[in-house]
């Protein structure tokens, strides 16, 4: 893809994050973009932190690696955040740390304690999410509401950990607005860890077909890559 398609879809996803926020009556600058550069080549990530993008996603240990190799020289001052979108490996977990700003996919507490143990031998606190799962399907991954909220109370004795807030993955739907209980459904389990005395203002939810809906339903960080890179030629799960 040629820059200029880039940031005609950048402009684009601005625009559209602008009016689905003040629809909602929030602040636009309430919304964090993460670039999903999964499968992108780095060049191309190169190019989108021209433009002025600053958070990118990774589902890939290995693939997140290599490309942050490539790029660390390349952008000393732009500071750019890595934020780890896809299913955890506990066998890899020691490379997320590493690697990774924000891992948004915290979805047991043994990961959990996993994460704790390897950013505490990296001597840093590691920013995390943890992951719902609202809907019954097989293939995602993430823990019920029951298992989130006993994870948040043995977290407060996790020292390297700082859980800032939620992630969600609903199923797919042609329709957007089928989404939206799901993305809703997150934020009330926030709400109600947030009464349970947790501080958790981020919510991790919307990808390219479906951002709008959820940042009208609070959404604090959405996941975009389709809408920004144009369609994955691998597929990604
Ligand atoms: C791939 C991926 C996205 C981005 O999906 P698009 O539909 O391309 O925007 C967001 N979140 C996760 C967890 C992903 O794996």
């Amino acid at each position: 893809m040629v820059n200029a398609d880039l940031l005609e879809n950048t402009k684009s996803v601005f625009r559209r994050i602008s009016h689905a926020a003040m629809r909602a009556g929030r602040e636009p600058d309430s919304v964090r973009v993460v670039a999903v550069s999964k499968t992108v080549e780095a060049e191309t990530v190169l190019q989108a932190v021209e433009i002025g993008l600053r958070d990118f996603g990774e589902n890939r240990v290995q693939e997140a690696k290599e490309k942050i190799a490539y790029l660390s020289p390349l952008i000393p001052e732009a500071r750019v955040i890595w934020h780890c979108i896809g299913h955890l490996q506990k066998n890899k977990a020691k490379t997320a740390v590493a690697l990774f700003d924000i891992i948004h996919s915290v979805d047991s507490p043994e990961l959990a304690g996993i994460v704790d143990r390897h950013a505490r031998d990296a001597g840093k606190v590691q920013r995390i999410l943890l992951q719902a799962k609202l809907s019954d399907e097989e293939a995602k991954h993430g823990m019920s509401e029951d298992a989130l909220l006993s994870l948040l109370g043995s977290l407060r004795t996790l020292k390297h950990v700082r859980a800032e807030g939620l992630m969600t993955m609903p199923p797919y739907f042609e329709d957007p607005e089928l989404t939206r209980p799901y993305f809703r459904h997150l934020r009330e389990l926030r709400d109600l860890a947030e009464k349970k005395g947790f501080h958790l203002p981020e919510l991790s939810m919307g990808m390219s077909h479906d951002f709008e809906v959820a940042i009208e339903e609070g959404a604090t960080i959405v996941r975009i890559g389709t809408a920004l890179f144009g369609e994955r030629i691998k597929s990604g799960p």
